[in-house]
Order: structure tokens, then C-alpha cells, then sequence
């Protein structure tokens, strides 16, 4: 990348588009770094897909619920010399999660790992040390893929074939399946599903996976659930806060309508309202909205043909409802996962099927079991999500139809009614996904994980056609989730200093 014809002022600036995770912690990194950062958003507040949601007291983080990698988020924070206590109180969960079984069981998982191998020899003879080693496994490939794989940038085949992966590579097994290895691994449905289900974080199926992504087995199991009191939105807050110490400007409701590029460098950033100024353009807006809708043709690095062949994460219908009375059955995490659940991946990742599902898993957060300043006093916020193919048609009788087998599903295996005590509901789902976040097809979580979608197959953090353009966020490495973004940020903010600071 050749950067001699940029002008540099005293202070460069740096425009960041987009404040979902990504483009909070890059701004809050690029001013720390010296940069003078304006952070342009289309939306009215802060978080991207971590919006939050407020009617008659009750507060809804719109998307993330788990918080994961503990570790990710201190090493964040620890770059401006903090720590996540310094912002918000962190507690363990426990249970982690509660998880119906179809019909038939209903199982905590513990924070405590001796209960959790109890659990798994109740499912299977052996079960337990089956899952001791399973998880000596996930932990070795995580402090690898830690220290090895996350945090560097990968623009070239000869990065990620490096000598330590290779010699990883018999480990690592990239071209085995999670599902496969699962398999070979444990008998039971429960245990195979217990070790399987987190790979939705990462907006994947077990069959279309890396196996190496059974590092999310070390990470819920033994690094354990967390949940920052006041909800995910004291985190968004937290690296905002950070950014106004760092001088950082935000100008919301001014969403980016087309960057101006001359002599391949964007030179203006135009918006509804004003046009801007940029050395540096950071985007975290989603980066096919990006590519596609901001970028001339001639100037784009993937074009809609590329994007079009991607594997996307699957979109969701999130209900967000109020509820005027307290309930025990669930955890504050909650997993509803279908006996049959590989057809209801089928309908998300294979495109002869996508559909609305018949029988889908689905997961129900109620953060006001942990957290009262999420609901009135006797009342629960739930949040119930389920995972959809992006790109199928979203009509308001299709969600209500949908909603209302959910809920009659849900009721059914709680035994108890909820639909009559809603004081609050509003139902997120494929348009809105497009409509808030400019989403490519509806998708809630960006690009899947499958192994041509991993590491340098990965969209890059730096255009190949614009010099001063960059992008961080859930499309790039290390990918989907909080905690992959905001390495993602760290990764593309170091790029930055090095090359322009
Ligand atoms: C329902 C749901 C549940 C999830 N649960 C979890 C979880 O439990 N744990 C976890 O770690 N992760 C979870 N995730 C994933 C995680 O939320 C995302 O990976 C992460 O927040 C993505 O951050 P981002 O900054 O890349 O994108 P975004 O948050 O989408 O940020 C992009 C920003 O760009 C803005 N923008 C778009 N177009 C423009 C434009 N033209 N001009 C200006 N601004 C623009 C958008 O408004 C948005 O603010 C969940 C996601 C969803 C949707």
C-alpha cells in the first residue's frame, strides 16, 4: 500500500463510520493514538446491533446478551490503562444457561466445571472424563488461537500458513467439521448438543464449522458466562465514555450517504446533512452496505457478485417483551433447542430451504433475573431470539404467524401463559435488521464462520482500491461477537498508527 500522497496536517482526522462496538473501540483507540476522530452514525444512539430498547421501564439490549472472553474485553480496556471494574461490575452466572431438551429434559449447565462433568456421565458412561478431555483440547486450540491467530492481520496465504500454525495444523484439524468431531467424541444427543450450540455465536452450523471453533466449548464452559451488571449497554457506554476523554466528536442521525474518492483516497465523507473532511476513513458500517452503496463500482474491493456467493450468518426474529409478573422456569439464559435441530439449520444455511422454520431452536434471554434495573419491580424483561435464514421475505402477517408458534411452543414447554400478561412487545426481525443497520440481506450477525470464511479468507481491514480506507467489525477478522470486534478494532487501529500516525 503506497501512502506518500497522503497530506498530512498537524493532526490528521480520522472519520469513523458506524458506532457498533467496532467503531466505538477504534475511535477510542485512534484518539488515543493522536488522531482528532468524528464518529458519523446513522442511528439515534450509540451500540450498532447493541442498541438498547426502553418502554414503560423496562430496558432491552436489543442484541448481545452473553458476555464471553472475559480476557478479550480486559486486554481491551487495559489499553487505556482501566479495567472493566473500573466501569461496570462483572458478575459470574450460575447457572450459566438452563436448556430444554425438546419435550423430555431440562438441564442447568454450572459455572462450576465438577458439577458440569456430573453432568455430562448422567448423559453418557464416561461422559465426564469424555468432556475433561474434550475441554483440555478447546483450551490448548484457545491459548493458541489467543496468543497465535487473533490478534494479528492476515493480508497474504504465507501469514496463516505460518510455521506455529502448521505445526498446530494436525490439532487444529481445519478441515474436519465441528458436527464430525463432536460426533467422534461423545453418543449422547445432550452432550453432543451441550458442546455444539455455542457455535451459533459465530453465526454457524456444526456441519459447516471448523472444528477449531470448539474453542467456544473452553470458552462458555470453562471461562465461564458473565454479565455486567446494568446490562451490555454499561459496556457500550463504558468505551464511549472513554472516546469523550479522548476528545472523540459524535454526530448521530447523520447517516453516510457516499464517500468521495480522488487519486484513490477518500476526500470527502458525504452525509445527509454535511460533508467531512477525512485522512483516515475507519468503517464499521456493514461492509457490503459499505462496498456496495457507498463506493463507486470502480472503487469497490468485493462487488455484489462477491457478496452474493458469501455464506451469511443467519438473521433472527428477536421479540422484545414485557411482562408483568415474575417467572421461574427460566435461567437467565435460556436455550430451547429441537430434537430435530440440523433440519432447522438446513433451513437457515442451505438456500433450496430457507424459510421460515417449522420447528426451530430458539433462546430466551431474562436479564431481570440478575438485574433489576432491567425490569419494574415483579415484572421480567424476555428477550426471545430465533435464528433465520437472511434474505427471505419478512412481511408483518409472516412475523405474527411466527411469533405466535413460538410463543405457543414456549408456553407449552413452560407450562405457563405469557401472552397474557405483555405490557410490552415489539418484534425485530429481517427488515428491520436491513432498515437500522443497513444489513445485507437481514443478516444479525454479518459473514458465517465456515473455513473459507476464516482468517485471511476473511473480507480485509484495508481496501484494496482506496488507500486511506479501512474497516473494522464483525465482517472482518477474527469476526462475529463482541469480543472478536473489538480485537478486530485493535487489530485495524494498529494498522492505522503504523502506517499514518
Ligand atoms: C440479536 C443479536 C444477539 C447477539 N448476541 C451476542 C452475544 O450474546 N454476545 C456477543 O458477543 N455478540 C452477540 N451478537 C453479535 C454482536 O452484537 C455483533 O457481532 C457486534 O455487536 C457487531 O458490531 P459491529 O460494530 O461490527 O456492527 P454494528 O453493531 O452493526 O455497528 C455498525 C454501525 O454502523 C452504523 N451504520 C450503518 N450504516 C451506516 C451509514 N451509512 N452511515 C453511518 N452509520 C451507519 C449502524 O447504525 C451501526 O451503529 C449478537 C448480535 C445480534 C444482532
Amino acid at each position: 500500500m503506497i501512502t506518500k500522497n497522503i497530506k498530512f496536517d498537524d493532526i490528521m482526522k480520522a472519520i469513523v463510520v458506524g458506532s457498533g462496538f467496532g467503531g466505538l473501540s477504534a475511535a477510542a483507540l485512534l484518539a488515543k493514538d493522536g488522531f482528532k476522530v468524528t464518529v458519523l452514525e446513522k442511528n439515534e444512539q450509540i451500540g450498532g446491533r447493541a442498541s438498547v430498547y426502553s418502554d414503560k421501564d423496562f430496558n432491552f439490549d436489543m442484541g448481545p446478551s452473553w458476555y464471553l472472553m472475559p480476557d478479550v474485553y480486559e486486554k481491551f480496556f487495559a489499553e487505556f490503562g482501566k479495567k472493566p471494574e473500573d466501569y461496570f461490575e462483572l458478575d459470574r452466572l450460575d447457572p450459566s444457561y438452563r436448556i430444554f431438551f425438546g419435550d423430555e429434559k431440562v438441564v442447568d449447565v454450572a459455572s462450576d466445571i465438577e458439577k458440569n462433568y456430573e453432568l455430562f456421565e448422567s448423559f453418557e458412561e464416561g461422559g465426564a472424563e469424555k468432556l475433561r478431555k474434550y475441554l483440555e483440547d478447546s483450551k490448548e486450540i484457545y491459548d493458541f488461537s489467543i496468543d497465535e491467530m487473533l490478534y494479528r492481520d492476515y493480508t497474504s496465504i504465507l501469514d496463516f500458513f505460518s510455521g506455529k500454525l502448521l505445526l498446530k495444523g494436525y490439532k487444529l484439524k481445519i478441515w474436519e467439521n465441528l458436527q464430525h468431531y463432536v460426533n467422534n467424541q461423545f453418543e449422547s444427543d445432550e452432550a453432543r448438543k451441550i458442546v455444539q450450540y455455542s457455535i451459533g455465536f459465530l453465526g454457524g452450523a456444526p456441519n459447516n464449522t471448523p472444528s477449531f471453533y470448539h474453542i467456544m466449548s473452553h470458552i462458555d464452559l470453562t471461562m465461564g458466562v458473565w454479565y455486567p451488571q446494568g446490562g451490555m449497554r454499561k459496556v457500550t457506554k463504558s468505551i464511549y465514555d472513554i472516546c469523550i476523554e479522548y476528545g472523540v466528536e459524535f454526530k448521530f442521525n447523520e447517516p453516510v450517504e457516499k464517500l468521495e474518492i480522488d487519486e484513490n483516497q477518500v476526500k470527502q465523507v458525504i452525509t445527509n446533512k454535511s460533508s467531512y473532511d477525512a485522512d483516515i476513513v475507519l468503517m464499521n458500517a456493514d461492509y457490503p452496505h459499505a462496498e456496495i452503496d457507498l463506493l463507486e463500482k470502480e472503487n469497490q474491493t468485493y462487488n455484489e457478485k462477491y457478496w452474493d456467493k458469501k455464506i451469511l450468518a443467519p438473521s433472527a426474529m428477536v421479540a422484545y417483551l414485557g411482562i408483568d409478573k415474575e417467572m421461574d422456569q427460566f435461567a437467565h439464559h435460556t436455550l430451547f433447542l429441537d430434537k430435530d435441530w440440523e433440519a432447522g439449520f438446513d433451513t437457515i444455511f442451505d438456500p433450496k430451504k430457507a424459510a421460515w422454520p417449522e420447528k426451530p431452536s430458539y433462546y430466551v434471554n431474562v436479564p431481570s433475573k440478575t438485574d433489576r434495573s432491567a425490569a419494574p419491580e415483579g415484572s421480567e424483561t424476555l428477550f426471545v431470539l430465533v435464528p433465520l435464514a437472511p434474505g427471505i421475505e419478512d412481511t408483518p402477517e409472516l412475523r405474527e404467524n411466527f411469533y405466535n408458534m413460538i410463543m405457543d411452543d414456549l408456553e407449552a414447554k413452560i407450562g405457563e401463559n405469557i401472552r397474557d400478561h405483555i405490557v410490552v412487545k415489539r418484534i425485530f426481525a429481517l427488515n428491520d435488521f436491513k432498515e437500522r443497520y443497513n444489513a445485507y440481506k437481514g443478516t444479525a450477525l454479518g459473514l458465517s464462520h465456515t473455513l473459507r470464511q476464516t482468517a485471511l479468507f476473511r473480507p480485509a481491514h484495508m481496501s484494496k482500491k482506496v488507500q486511506n480506507l479501512y474497516y473494522s467489525g464483525h465482517y472482518t477478522h477474527p469476526g462475529i461477537g463482541v469480543p472478536m470486534v473489538l480485537i478486530s478494532s485493535q487489530i485495524v487501529a494498529n494498522e492505522i498508527t503504523k502506517k499514518h500516525g
